[in-house]
């Protein structure tokens, strides 16, 4: 009978049991193989795809503050004070009589683009930007009240959740 080398291990198969996949001529372990390897890859790219959409966005912070340095390099450090602490809190301490919703007030809201704008954007992707940084709060809030989070853990969270974005 026939036999023909499987182009994947090599091990010889009778003709009418390989089958080709991507041009190759493969026998039917190293087929299964190949499907396998696929399906798990599908499942990964859905899997880590709100992953991707934050590290995106590490990327592009990267991207600004490098930016940032090079035109401001005596600025950087200045702006690093700016960063907003949550309403009703001081770092590291939290004043359970505020229980504000929101991380980011009104007064916050301006710091925080004056610091996306200083990176170079303009004002319009400055406040998209902030939209974005405003919604993953909020996510991450209602997950953490979800698990029962005490406050003042909530929000030491979201304060290094900025701190990350913005200071390094
Ligand atoms: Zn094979």
């Amino acid at each position: 009978m026939a036999e023909k080398e499987c182009d994947n291990c090599g091990d010889k198969t009778e003709r009418k049991y390989l089958g080709k996949i991507r041009g190759k001529n493969l026998c039917k372990k190293c087929r299964t193989k190949v499907r396998n390897k696929r399906r798990e890859e599908t499942i990964d790219k859905a899997g880590i795809k709100d992953e991707l959409k934050s590290l995106d966005r590490k990327i592009r912070n990267d991207w600004q503050r490098k930016n940032y340095r090079k035109k401001n390099p005596f600025k950087e450090k200045k702006i690093i004070n700016e960063i907003p602490i949550p309403k009703g809190t001081t770092r590291g301490k939290v004043k359970q009589k505020n229980k504000s919703e929101s991380y980011l007030g009104f007064k916050e809201s301006q710091v925080m683009l004056k610091i996306i704008m200083g990176r170079g954007m303009d004002f319009e992707d400055a406040k998209e930007e902030l939209k974005r940084i405003k919604e993953e709060l909020k996510i991450t809030r209602e997950k953490m009240k979800e698990q029962n989070k005490p406050e003042k853990e909530i929000k030491l969270k979201e304060q290094q959740m900025l701190e990350e974005m913005y200071k390094y």
